[in-house]
Protein backbone atom coordinates (compact mmCIF):
# COMPACT_ATOMS: atom_id res chain seq x y z
CA UNK A 1 0.00 0.00 0.00
CA UNK A 2 1.28 3.58 -0.88
CA UNK A 3 -0.39 7.26 -1.21
CA UNK A 4 -0.78 8.43 -4.35
CA UNK A 5 -0.97 12.06 -6.17
CA UNK A 6 -3.51 12.67 -8.37
CA UNK A 7 -4.37 15.58 -10.97
CA UNK A 8 -5.16 18.34 -8.79
CA UNK A 9 -1.44 18.72 -7.97
CA UNK A 10 -0.57 22.61 -7.72
CA UNK A 11 3.02 21.75 -7.16
CA UNK A 12 3.36 24.02 -3.69
CA UNK A 13 5.10 21.48 -2.14
CA UNK A 14 3.64 21.66 1.26
CA UNK A 15 3.70 17.57 1.70
CA UNK A 16 7.83 17.68 0.37
CA UNK A 17 8.12 19.76 3.68
CA UNK A 18 6.38 17.47 5.97
CA UNK A 19 7.27 14.03 4.46
CA UNK A 20 9.62 11.97 6.85
CA UNK A 21 11.14 10.01 4.49
CA UNK A 22 11.77 12.34 1.34
CA UNK A 23 9.74 9.98 -1.03
CA UNK A 24 7.86 12.78 -3.10
CA UNK A 25 9.64 13.90 -6.49
CA UNK A 26 10.92 15.97 -8.12
CA UNK A 27 12.61 19.06 -6.25
CA UNK A 28 13.23 21.95 -8.23
CA UNK A 29 17.23 21.35 -8.32
CA UNK A 30 16.03 16.83 -9.67
CA UNK A 31 16.92 16.56 -13.71
CA UNK A 32 13.21 15.34 -14.09
CA UNK A 33 11.72 18.73 -12.82
CA UNK A 34 10.76 20.80 -15.90
CA UNK A 35 9.04 17.86 -17.45
CA UNK A 36 7.03 16.68 -14.52
CA UNK A 37 3.22 17.64 -15.00
CA UNK A 38 2.99 17.58 -10.85
CA UNK A 39 4.66 16.11 -7.54
CA UNK A 40 4.75 11.92 -6.98
CA UNK A 41 5.04 9.42 -4.34
CA UNK A 42 8.07 6.86 -4.79
CA UNK A 43 5.34 3.88 -3.58
CA UNK A 44 8.92 1.55 -2.77
CA UNK A 45 9.80 4.28 0.11
CA UNK A 46 6.57 5.77 1.72
CA UNK A 47 5.83 4.80 5.09
CA UNK A 48 1.85 5.26 5.04
CA UNK A 49 2.20 7.76 7.53
CA UNK A 50 -0.73 9.78 5.98
CA UNK A 51 1.01 13.38 7.11
CA UNK A 52 0.86 14.45 3.50
CA UNK A 53 -2.90 14.24 2.84
CA UNK A 54 -3.56 17.13 5.88
CA UNK A 55 -1.09 18.51 4.30
CA UNK A 56 -2.27 19.39 0.66
CA UNK A 57 -4.03 22.33 -0.03
CA UNK A 58 -6.18 20.66 -3.00
CA UNK A 59 -6.78 17.45 -1.57
CA UNK A 60 -4.58 16.31 -4.07
CA UNK A 61 -3.28 12.54 -2.50
CA UNK A 62 -4.76 9.79 -1.58
CA UNK A 63 -4.29 6.46 0.02
CA UNK A 64 -3.80 4.19 -2.99
CA UNK A 65 -7.36 2.28 -1.90
CA UNK A 66 -9.39 5.48 -1.51
CA UNK A 67 -8.40 7.14 -4.49
CA UNK A 68 -11.56 8.21 -6.79
CA UNK A 69 -12.79 6.20 -9.29
CA UNK A 70 -11.62 8.41 -12.18
CA UNK A 71 -7.97 8.89 -10.77
CA UNK A 72 -7.01 5.09 -10.01
CA UNK A 73 -4.74 4.98 -12.72
CA UNK A 74 -2.33 7.68 -10.62
CA UNK A 75 -1.24 4.96 -8.84
CA UNK A 76 0.78 3.61 -11.76
CA UNK A 77 1.56 7.28 -13.04
CA UNK A 78 3.17 8.06 -9.95
CA UNK A 79 5.13 4.67 -9.36
CA UNK A 80 5.93 5.41 -13.17
CA UNK A 81 7.70 8.32 -12.68
CA UNK A 82 10.65 6.35 -10.68
CA UNK A 83 10.74 3.28 -12.36
CA UNK A 84 10.99 4.83 -16.12
CA UNK A 85 12.73 7.75 -15.68
CA UNK A 86 16.14 7.06 -14.01
CA UNK A 87 17.35 10.79 -14.41
CA UNK A 88 14.57 12.03 -12.00
CA UNK A 89 15.33 9.20 -9.57
CA UNK A 90 18.88 9.48 -9.65
CA UNK A 91 18.95 13.32 -9.05
CA UNK A 92 17.56 12.87 -5.71
CA UNK A 93 19.91 11.48 -3.06
CA UNK A 94 17.25 10.58 -0.78
CA UNK A 95 15.81 7.84 -3.20
CA UNK A 96 19.23 6.28 -3.83
CA UNK A 97 19.26 3.28 -1.71
S1 LIG B 1 2.10 8.98 3.45
FE1 LIG B 1 3.81 9.74 4.71
S2 LIG B 1 5.61 8.70 3.88
FE2 LIG B 1 3.99 8.52 2.33
S3 LIG B 1 4.31 10.27 0.96
FE3 LIG B 1 2.83 10.90 2.54
S4 LIG B 1 4.08 11.89 4.14
FE4 LIG B 1 5.46 10.68 2.85
S1 LIG C 1 0.74 19.30 -1.11
FE1 LIG C 1 -0.73 18.62 -2.71
S2 LIG C 1 -0.67 20.24 -4.26
FE2 LIG C 1 1.11 20.51 -2.97
S3 LIG C 1 2.75 19.41 -4.04
FE3 LIG C 1 1.87 17.98 -2.56
S4 LIG C 1 0.28 16.87 -3.71
FE4 LIG C 1 0.79 18.69 -4.91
Amino acid sequence: MTYVIAAPCIADYSCVEICPVDCISPMPQDPGFEKAEQLYINPDVCVDCGACVEACPVLAIYKEDHLPLKWQHYTQINADYFSQKPLAAAGSTSNHE
